[in-house]
């Protein structure tokens, strides 16, 4: 999870008696978005609709798009605290580049040289004004308004002004109706706006690295719903926990996850009478695969996502990881494939999974662990095992024993509440 933004007051100077309103909203950069052409339009809708989602629990919220690159988000009745909750909750909105927290003040030169002034207060150290102009009609030009600021701040506080490396930074931004002041940003996700790119399906462990997949294919516009494989009846339903609370983390940067959770303690079992021990942790991967699409049609995904790094453990040899891909027709898209360990760790503490996925639990693939794993499987062996089982029946059988979860970030639903619903009648 990112930084926070944090709402300072605005204290009173001499300067300019009537500021305007000096109403507190969000302001956010758009990225990739921008680049879209003729799509643009559709690529809004999605990250419009986002945005609305994941403050759902606010209320009604104003949202204007301004040009290709910038969206105000209000909610003038709301206390300054509040905001600065929604703009924390848009720096998980997929396709944002950057959140500020902003005054929006009156069009007119005294009131943004109040607000600007009155914003700087308490800011020791060099400092710089950036001004820019989206209504090009205003007063000035974007470089005597940031000169005019730059006088009246050193007036009021005294502040040496350095523009190259400065230790603050006010910024000024005039729109049509309206100007925008503004001291301080938090980076957002970047990427595509979550949907923009179809859906997808993630085979997600407990572990650390199908949650950092997750998000990976989430911020590049995927949609994605959860498979989860535990090894009831044979282990208790901690890995189930974790699943869920995983996938409850990753909730805020698409909002309105379904999580699927699979006993497959049986089928290990079966797989294990059924051939060769070496081959079985490959035998396995293949048939969470097979079981995923069998799933995959109902939820509408076009693709699988897994958390293989190439060489990471000994499932994950080259040979292997091409074994795994005969087992399906659908693509499997492995974007932490050429990372290392220490880099997904990083990764999984920014987004806030890696201390869930550090808890203890007991993974079913560990459950039936082979004292050897074959690192280069043949096909042809995998299938004889396939063969035997009737896999493809078993896939199906596992997909009808699904347990359907939504993990919301908001915590609107608990997970006891289990909805036992076939996956066939999922709504996509
Ligand atoms: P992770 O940290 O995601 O568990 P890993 O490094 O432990 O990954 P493996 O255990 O070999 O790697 O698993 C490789 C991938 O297979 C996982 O990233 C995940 O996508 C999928 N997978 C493994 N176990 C399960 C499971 N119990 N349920 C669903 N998917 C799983
Ligand atoms: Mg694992």
């Amino acid at each position: 999870m990112s930084a926070s933004l944090e709402a300072a007051p605005l204290p009173a100077t001499e300067v300019g008696a009537d500021s305007g309103l000096g109403e507190l909203c969000v302001l956010m950069k758009l990225g990739e978005i921008v680049l879209k052409g003729s799509n643009r339009k559709l690529f809004e809708r999605r990250l419009h609709n986002n945005i609305r989602n994941s403050v759902r629990d606010f209320g009604h919220i104003r949202l204007s798009q301004r040009g290709a690159g910038v969206i105000i988000v209000r909610k003038p009745e709301a206390s300054d605290l509040e905001v600065a909750e929604i703009a924390d909750r848009m720096a998980n909105v997929t396709g944002v580049v950057w959140v500020h927290l902003v005054r929006r003040v009156r069009k007119d030169l005294d009131a943004i040289t109040d607000i600007g002034v009155r914003s700087m207060a308490d800011r020791e150290g060099t400092f710089a004004v950036r001004a820019r102009r989206r209504d090009k009609r205003f007063e000035m030009t974007s470089s005597e308004l940031a000169g005019h600021l730059g006088a009246r701040i050193i007036e009021a506080h005294g502040y040496r002004v350095d523009l190259k490396c400065p230790d603050n930074t006010l910024h000024v931004e005039v729109d049509k109706d309206e100007a925008f002041v503004f001291t301080e940003g938090i980076p957002g996700q970047g990427g595509l706006p979550a949907g923009m790119s179809g859906r997808g399906l993630v085979l997600m462990s407990g572990g650390i690295d199908s949650p950092v997949a997750a998000h990976r294919m989430i911020r590049r516009g995927l949609k994605v719903d959860f498979l989860h494989f535990s090894g009831m009846p044979f282990t208790g339903p901690e890995s189930i926990y974790k699943a869920y609370s995983l996938v409850r983390e990753i909730d805020r940067y698409q909002v309105g996850s379904r999580l699927f959770v699979i006993p497959f303690g049986k089928a290990q079992q079966q797989l294990k009478s059924s051939g060769n021990e070496r081959l079985q942790i490959v035998a396995q991967r293949r048939l969470m695969l097979k079981t995923a699409e069998a799933m995959a049609d109902d939820l509408k995904a076009e693709c699988l996502i897994t958390g293989d790094a190439l060489g990471q453990v000994s499932s994950q040899t080259m040979s292997n990881i091409t074994a795994l891909d005969d087992a399906v027709d659908l693509p499997i898209l492995r974007p932490l494939i050429g990372m290392d360990k220490s880099e997904i760790m990083s990764e999984a503490r920014r987004i806030g999974t890696l201390a869930i996925s550090e808890l203890p639990d007991e993974d079913c693939c560990t459950m039936l662990t082979p004292r050897q794993v074959e690192t280069a499987a043949k096909i042809p062996d995998l299938r004889v095992i396939e063969r035997r089982l009737d896999a493809e029946e078993l896939a199906e059988h596992l997909v009808s024993s699904a347990q359907r979860h939504k993990p919301s970030f908001l915590g609107d639903e608990a997970p006891s509440q289990v909805d036992r619903s076939p996956v066939a009648t999922v709504q996509a």
